[in-house]
């Protein structure tokens, strides 16, 4: 039986440390707010649901949201309608349900803040509560915001996005997101139980604090939401590169990183949420295995390559253009001339359509996606209107 001390109650902490208590050890998790209102979006696609059933089989409030408007760059709209719905959690609840599990499976949860950690020696060392005290191994799931890992380096800015947004008093049954013109990020609306989390985010070295602040009061005045009585919030994401994946360190001899730490964030749609629980599940299952080792070697097998092709296509995405007019505007535009786009847009959102077999599905479809594309601009399905008699009102 091993000790092991968690830095962070969030999702990757919590997760991993509930894995490690069900196997036996001894688990410390220490966070300095334990369940709180983090800000984020919190919006699980299907495929967490599907990893992780508790998330939505709980009596712990959610909201179930089944549609989507995009909204381009250009004002013109999209909507979607998802088979599977995406669950949307206050984070204050998610944290709280996934600490209570940590807790349930014999997890010592304390509040307290992590001062610094010393992982030269051969029992990893920690500072809490004015002590340095040891452990057999030491998970670092601090966040995007608090790298104290001292064997890795912090990430850089272009490898983080900005965000702000507002906890609004309001409630909505649709998911928006907006697209801007020349602008790496996207700014959204979810609707929780109570309230709704409206935010937007942007590449840190591509765009400053001011330019997100515009964008964003425009949006909600659009809109027509009403920021009076709503909390202002701001925080950082990661945004992975290609090569932060390949290079970066996660795992030393007594220590590893999860979820936001090690940067493990969809750089394209910002989802963390799946990518901090299965990391934390799965180096719980590896040191529980007590082979740390195989932690890298499973995330890869899990999900690397997705994270990859997203790093490989982000800037493409929201900077490039396609047919001569920006990407997400043709997208926007396609899902609401082609069925079978649109359908893959929905399974692509809701998270049962994965990255790597998407370019296949759309070559696929290609032919089909195109004719009716084109039959929706030519206006071919159009059912044939009444003939107007010459000098007369029409038949019906
Ligand atoms: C604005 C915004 C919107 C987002 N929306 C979504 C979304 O809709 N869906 C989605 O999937 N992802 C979303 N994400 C990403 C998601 O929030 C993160 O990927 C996820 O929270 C990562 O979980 P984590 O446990 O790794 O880190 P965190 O959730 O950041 O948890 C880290 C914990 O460590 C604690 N901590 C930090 N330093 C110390 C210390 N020194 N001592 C003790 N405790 C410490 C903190 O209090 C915190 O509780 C969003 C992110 C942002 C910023």
């Amino acid at each position: 039986m091993a000790e092991i001390a968690i830095v962070g109650g969030g999702p990757s902490g919590a997760m991993c440390g509930e894995q490690l208590a069900r196997a036996g050890h001894k688990v410390r998790i220490f966070d300095e707010r334990l369940a709180w209102e983090k800000p984020c979006g919190g919006g699980l696609t299907h495929k967490a649901v599907e990893c992780f059933p508790f998330l939505l089989d709980n009596p712990y409030p959610k909201k179930l949201v089944r549609s989507v408007e995009l909204i381009s760059s250009n004002d013109q709209r999209a909507n979607l309608e998802m088979t599977h719905p995406i669950v949307i959690y206050s984070r204050r609840v998610l944290n709280g349900m996934l600490l209570d599990r940590a807790r349930a499976a014999g997890c010592d949860v304390q509040q307290a803040h992590v001062l610094g950690v010393d992982t030269s020696t051969t029992k990893p060392r920690y500072s809490v509560d004015g002590e340095w005290r040891t452990a057999d191994f030491l998970v670092l799931a601090a966040g995007a915001r608090n790298q104290i890992a001292p064997e890795t380096r912090p990430l850089k800015r272009d490898e983080l996005e900005m965000t702000q947004g507002y906890f609004v008093p309001q409630t909505a049954e649709s998911i928006i997101v907006k697209f801007l013109p020349h602008f790496e990020g996207y700014i959204w609306s979810f609707p929780r139980c109570d309230h709704l989390s409206v935010g937007i985010c942007g590449s840190m070295a591509a765009h400053n604090s001011t330019e997100l602040k515009t964008h964003l009061s425009a949006f909600v005045e659009k809109q027509g939401i009403s920021t009076e009585g709503a909390k202002f919030y701001s925080h950082v994401l990661p945004s992975p590169r290609e090569s932060t994946l390949s290079d970066r360190a996660v795992l030393g001899k007594n220590w590893a990183l999860v979820g936001d730490a090690a940067a493990w964030v969809d750089p394209l749609t910002g989802e963390g949420l799946f990518y901090a629980l299965r990391s934390g599940e799965l180096l719980g299952r590896s040191l529980a295995e007590g082979c740390p080792e195989k932690y890298t070697a499973w995330v890869k097998a899990a999900f690397s390559s997705e994270l990859e092709f997203a790093a490989r296509i982000v800037r493409r995405f929201y900077r490039g253009s396609f047919l001569g007019t920006a990407v997400t505007t043709r997208m926007v535009q396609f899902m609401n001339r082609s069925a079978v786009f649109r359908q893959l847009m929905s399974d692509l959102f809701s998270g049962t359509q994965d990255y790597s077999s998407l370019k296949r599905r759309l070559w696929g479809h290609l032919g089909i996606t195109v004719s009716e594309f084109i039959a929706s601009v030519l206006n071919l399905e159009r059912p044939a209107t009444a003939q107007v008699p010459r000098g007369g009102a029409a038949a019906d």
